[in-house]
């Protein structure tokens, strides 16, 4: 069997639907400051709102931390209002893009293979994917997790996409913002599956109520290569704390 290539850890926040510039270029300012006296443990990305894409990125100049994007649309440019590209995404500073994220899944019925398109975007334009899956309470109580995830990956990755250019985030639907998680044991086997059926070079966060006070554990279970943060991404002590608990 071939061994995995060392990698670093990535730990992304995904400030959702908060901040207005002030705020949202404070807290970068801050975080680029910690990342500068102390350098982080693992790979760092922020992934304001798209309104804020532009001042957090000018924020983060000069650090190592990385700029990201909430979702993208499909096509490289025409008629979609409201929409934005990855082209665009790129060429506002990102290196990341969040796509299918379980609340993009539910407030606008994104399909797998919507995500699949979206994916194949993101690679064209030079971003690295960061793809959402994760089962349902309901799904989880009806013994499903595993299929949904087979079926989320199979759904939403285009086939071929090189492994060291992608990374998969599971995030159970019910630990969003719940400040329930898995065991450490149910999330071992949820990514021990998902490595299976991905090439060794992807990385695979955990996401779902991740906070300092849990981020050791998670992040040193096998096969956890990262987190995806919600809620303590918007609080730079917490952030930075679960970064940390990377190294
Ligand atoms: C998320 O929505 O991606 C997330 C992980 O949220 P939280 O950390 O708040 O659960």
């Amino acid at each position: 069997m071939l061994k995995r290539p060392r990698m670093r850890k990535l730990v992304a926040g995904n400030w959702k639907m908060n901040g207005l510039r002030a705020d949202g270029v404070a807290l970068a300012r801050d975080l680029a400051g910690r990342a500068r006296a102390v350098p982080p443990p693992c790979e760092i990305a922020i992934c304001p709102p798209a309104t804020l894409l532009i001042p957090v990125g000018e924020a983060l100049a000069g650090s190592v931390i990385m700029l990201g994007a909430q979702d993208c649309h499909a096509a490289e440019m025409g008629a979609h209002t409201g929409d934005l590209s990855a082209t665009m995404l790129r060429d506002a500073g990102c290196r990341y893009v969040i796509l299918g994220h379980s609340e993009r899944r539910a407030d606008h019925h994104e399909t797998d293979s919507d995500v699949r398109a979206k994916v194949a975007a993101a690679r064209q334009a030079r971003l690295v994917p960061i793809v959402c899956i994760g089962e349902t309470q309901d799904e989880r109580a009806a013994g499903k997790t595993l299929d949904i995830i087979s079926r989320q990956i199979k759904g939403s990755l285009p086939p071929g996409l090189p492994g060291a250019d992608l990374v998969v985030a599971y995030e159970p639907v019910w630990a969003i913002g719940s400040g329930s998680t898995p065991t450490v044991a149910e999330v071992a086997d949820v990514h021990a599956h998902i490595r299976r059926t991905l090439s060794a070079a992807a990385r695979i966060l955990y996401g779902g109520s991740v906070k300092p006070a849990n981020a050791k554990e998670l992040m040193a279970v096998a096969n956890v290569d990262g987190a995806l943060v919600g809620g303590a991404s918007l609080v730079a002590a917490q952030f930075w704390a679960i970064a940390e608990a990377c190294g």
